[in-house]
């Protein structure tokens, strides 16, 4: 009777240590020892060969071992149900959940943003326009009729001819919509994407983002114009910063200008940004052409106005100091996440 008893302390460990992680392997358990042709029921036909004075000790052991293997079965059989129920396996619902990544402002944002808020604070507000545009709103409006040769410089994706309708080269036409509303005076800033069709390069790409200005009320000056940017340089890039003008050519302002700032990397010494000039150019401006406001139906001889553009890529590049164009649109995230911290 020993070894019998040691035989059925061998099976309470094996079963002990058993695995249950589904029916199958439940299955296999309730066949090897519960059914008819299992252990269990083998055990109990040992009975006959245990000498008549210690049956009723080994009926007990007997008992007790087959008690704890239905018992075993039934706990296995019931977790196996509830976790079917849920539909999840050994899920714990007070564990922290998984970190949502956190993403950056695309630089561009950042500095559009900024370049908003300053001219916000100067009481300007801001307007947008359509991209697609007709040829009156993008070119003639502006003092670039039809083969005006200043249209080469601003090339870009006609969706169809005749009549034109394109993508705009510039945002211009924001301002040329404004005007035509004849709600006196204007203070916009109107930022947005604009097109070119140009060869993609370090310095050029077929679209870019623009921030334009317009002012025009009863004696606007250049004075205003250039305090007023004077004052966004100083605002933006610090107040160290020296602006200067150079006389330029644009179609739909008269005078105009091209204004520079000193360069931020060499103080005006001389350096590979500003191509040992100690400036670099940040945008162009000028008094609005007395044509673009007659061609908007607004009395040249009693408003005048001043407006001025720029390139939102070119002054991130300035200020982030970044010497490729095309890393803003290649959607590169180890480039991207370098801007996580000016949110
Ligand atoms: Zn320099």
């Amino acid at each position: 009777m020993e070894m019998i008893v040691k035989q059925i302390e061998a099976y309470r460990e094996e079963i002990s240590g058993l695995e249950i992680n589904g029916p199958a392997s439940l299955e296999e358990y309730r066949l090897k020892f519960l059914s008819t042709k299992g252990i269990v029921k083998s055990l109990f036909g040992e009975m006959r060969n245990i000498p008549a004075d210690q049956k009723k000790e080994f009926g007990a052991v007997l008992n007790a071992f087959k008690q704890f293997a239905e018992e075993k079965y039934e706990n296995w059989k019931q977790s196996l149900e509830s976790q079917s129920d849920q539909g999840t396996v050994g899920v714990d619902y007070t564990l922290p959940g998984d970190p949502l990544p956190v993403g950056s402002r695309h630089p561009i944002s950042l500095v559009r943003n900024e370049i908003l808020s300053i001219f916000r604070r100067l009481g300007f507000s801001v307007a947008e326009g359509p991209e697609i545009e007709d040829d009156w709103h993008n070119f003639s409006a502006l003092n670039l009729p039809e083969n005006h040769p200043a249209r080469d410089m601003q090339d870009t994706f006609y969706l169809s001819q005749n009549p034109d309708w394109l993508l705009r080269t510039h945002t211009s036409n924001v301002q040329i919509r404004e005007m035509e509303k004849g709600k006196l005076p204007i203070r916009i800033v109107n930022p947005g994407r604009v097109y070119r069709n140009e060869t993609i390069s370090a310095r050029a790409h077929c679209f870019f983002h623009q921030v334009e200005g317009l002012y025009i009320d009863e004696q606007v000056s250049f004075a205003d114009l250039k305090q007023t940017l004077y004052f966004f340089v100083q605002e933006l890039f610090g107040k160290d910063v020296k602006i200067r003008f150079r006389p330029s050519y644009f179609p739909f302002t008269e005078p105009s200008a091209e204004m520079d700032i000193s360069c931020l990397l060499c103080n005006g010494k001389g350096c590979n940004v500003c191509k040992h000039t100690g400036w670099v150019e940040i945008l162009g401006c000028g008094m609005v052409h007395p044509q673009v406001l007659e061609n908007c139906g607004i009395d040249s001889n009693k408003y005048t106005g001043y407006a001025f553009g720029m390139g939102i890529e070119r002054i991130t590049m300035l200020k982030y100091q970044i010497n490729d164009l095309r890393l803003f649109s290649v959607n590169d995230v180890r480039f991207l996440q370098q801007f996580t911290a000016s949110i």
